[in-house]
């Protein structure tokens, strides 16, 4: 019970990438940088299970975003002539690579990592992967015509390589969709069914991560513009309960979801954001252990993960570290206490 697990991404080593950025340059060049790529993956490994992390991640070491990084190995997108995108309904804008013909997977996008994690630590194994939702809404489309045939294509391509993670030995695959609290109306419409056709055959865990985005000022404005209380998960908890996805990840410390809405999330496991990640302040295994305790009116015990509200990736190294020690004890103190 109360199995302690990250959203996905950790700090990279500064020896591979530039550190506390979200978009960072690698520092190391072809042959070395695929390496370093797996030594870092192994130190993610690592500090995880040093931490009392039970279900671990390849930390995305391996990536430079958590949608770029799986577009690089797309064919179809034009990624030199990128052009300027409203994205998440115009929150900010941004530049964007161009999908001009029809889209196909160039090989594995996560094989060697993944590969290497598993070789590496017999805990439980996730790893994740963008929602076709929140990619078709990151890209710009003169191909397809349709948004909707877009993302179901992403999502046909997204199932490639989450069956051939799940041949890999992974535990768990975890669709990361912030665009589900953008386009509300638009996740029981299609957002699920793209998903479903992303876990299409799968038998291993399935997850998806929503939250409300982290570390970039447009972020931080539109949060402070939505009020005391973020209601937007009210009107697709209901959708995400009758899916087929086994885990819903979220943020819970220090946001202003209302903790009731959970409850809405009947039946399926809520790995529930007990760490900050958009503050420097390692909280304490008792804050941790308190946030669970607050869930637990609103979500069976055995339904509770401990997790990171989201990504780590663009925090200082040591914080990261230090959270992630205060994640494993807290889980520990709450396993004490309450189960
Ligand atoms: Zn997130």
């Amino acid at each position: 019970m109360f199995e302690a697990t990250i959203a996905g991404s950790l700090p990279k080593p500064s020896w591979l990438a530039e550190p506390d950025k979200l978009w960072p340059h690698w520092r190391l060049q072809s042959a070395d940088l695929a390496q370093g790529k797996l030594d870092a993956t192994l130190l993610a490994i690592k500090m995880q299970e040093d931490a009392g992390i039970d279900i671990v991640g390849d930390g995305e070491m391996s990536r430079q975003h958590f949608v770029h990084g799986f577009l690089e190995f797309v064919d179809g997108i034009d990624h030199d002539n990128k052009v300027e995108m409203g994205i998440r309904a115009n929150r900010y804008k941004a530049m964007v690579p161009v999908v001009r013909g029809a889209l196909t997977l160039k090989g594995r996008v996560h094989r060697a990592e993944a590969q290497h994690a598993r070789a590496h630590t017999t805990r439980k194994l996730k790893m994740t992967l963008p929602g076709p939702m929140t990619i078709a809404d990151t890209v710009a489309d003169a191909h397809y015509g349709d948004k909707i045939k877009m993302a179901f294509a992403f999502a046909d391509l997204l199932n490639a390589e989450a069956r051939a993670l799940q041949a890999d030995g992974v535990d768990v695959i975890q669709f990361d969709e912030p665009a589900f609290n953008v386009f509300m109306d638009e996740v029981p419409g299609w957002g699920i069914e793209a998903l479903h056709r992303a876990i299409d055959g799968l038998s291993c865990t399935t997850a998806v991560h929503i939250c409300y985005g982290y570390g970039i000022k447009a972020n931080i404005d539109w949060k402070n513009a939505l009020g005391d209380q973020w209601t937007q998960y009210e009107k697709i908890f209901p959708a995400l309960a009758k899916s087929r996805i086994g885990q819903v990840s979220l943020e819970a410390i220090h946001s202003r979801v209302p903790l009731k809405f959970l409850s809405l999330l009947e039946g399926k496991d809520v790995l529930v954001g007990v760490i900050d990640v958009a503050s420097d302040t390692v909280e304490t295994p008792e804050e941790v252990a308190q946030v669970i305790a607050d869930v637990m009116k609103f979500v069976p015990k055995e339904r509770i993960i401990a997790c990171t509200n989201c990504g780590m990736a663009p925090m200082h190294r040591d914080i990261a570290e230090a959270k992630l020690y205060a994640l494993g004890a807290g889980a520990k103190l709450a396993r004490q206490r309450f189960a």
